[in-house]
C-alpha cells in the first residue's frame, strides 16, 4: 500500500524554473504541513518517529493522502462532456468490474471494491474509458459508499441525458473488517437507478448481465 505511483494522464508535471520536477498535485507547502501532523501522531501513539523506518513515513502519508482526495480537483462532468458522440444507439451500454479505492470519511480507511455502471443513451454517448474515470473521482474523496454511487448515477444522468443509468457498487470496508465488525469476507452492495432502469425488467437485466461472465473475461 506504499506506492502511489501516479497514473501518468491524471498527474500533471510542471517544471519548475530550477529545472526542479514536481507534481501539481503534491503542494509542498500541504505535503510539508500533513507531514508535521503526521509526525505528531507517530509521537502521540508512542512511536519514535526518528527512528530510520519511519523518517520519511510522514511524508509518504502525506503524499498518499494527496492522492486518495485528488479527485475534490477534478470535475467528472468535464470528463464526460470531453468525450460525447450522437448516436443513434439506444440500447444499454454496460462497463462493469470497474474496481475501485476509496476511503471512508468516518474513519478515513480505506474501502476497496468493483462498480458496474450502466446506461441507455438517448441520442449520445460516451467514450467508454470515461466511466471508469467518472468512478475514480468519486473514489478519490472522503466518502460513504451510498453517497459514491449516487454521485456516479447523476453525474452521467446530467451530461449524458440518457434513458436511465443505473449504478452497482461492491465493496468491502477496512474500518469493519479490522474490527471485526462484518465477516473477512462480506462486503456491502449499493445500487442507484434512473430513467427506464426503474422498470423491473430493464433492472432485472442490468442485474443478469453484471453477474454472467459473457465470453469468460
Ligand atoms: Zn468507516
Amino acid at each position: 500500500m506504499c506506492d502511489f505511483r501516479p497514473e501518468p494522464d491524471e498527474f500533471r508535471i510542471s517544471p519548475l524554473p530550477n529545472g526542479y520536477e514536481r507534481s501539481d498535485t503534491y503542494n509542498a507547502e500541504t505535503t510539508d504541513r500533513i507531514a508535521q501532523n503526521i509526525r505528531q501522531n507517530l509521537h502521540l501513539l508512542g512511536e519514535d518517529a526518528t527512528r530510520e523506518g519511519l523518517q520519511k513515513t510522514p511524508e509518504r502519508v502525506a503524499k498518499a493522502m494527496q492522492f486518495m482526495t485528488q479527485g475534490y480537483h477534478q470535475d467528472p462532468k468535464k470528463i464526460l462532456t470531453s468525450a460525447l458522440f450522437e448516436e443513434d444507439y439506444s440500447e444499454m451500454i454496460l462497463v462493469k468490474n470497474i474496481e475501485f479505492y476509496s476511503m471512508c470519511e468516518h474513519h478515513m480507511l480505506p474501502f476497496f471494491g468493483k462498480a458496474h455502471v450502466a446506461y441507455i443513451p438517448n441520442g449520445r454517448i460516451v467514450g467508454l474509458s470515461k466511466i471508469p474515470r467518472v468512478v475514480n473521482i468519486f473514489a478519490r474523496r472522503l466518502q460513504v459508499q451510498e453517497r459514491m454511487t449516487l454521485q456516479i448515477r447523476d453525474a452521467i444522468h446530467e451530461v449524458l441525458q440518457p434513458l436511465g443509468v443505473a449504478v452497482v457498487l461492491e465493496a468491502r470496508h477496512m474500518c469493519m473488517m479490522v474490527r471485526g465488525v462484518e465477516k473477512q469476507d462480506s462486503s456491502t452492495i449499493t445500487s442507484a437507478v434512473s430513467g427506464e432502469f426503474m422498470k423491473e425488467a430493464t433492472r432485472a437485466e442490468f442485474m443478469k448481465l453484471i453477474r454472467s461472465h459473457a465470453g469468460g473475461l
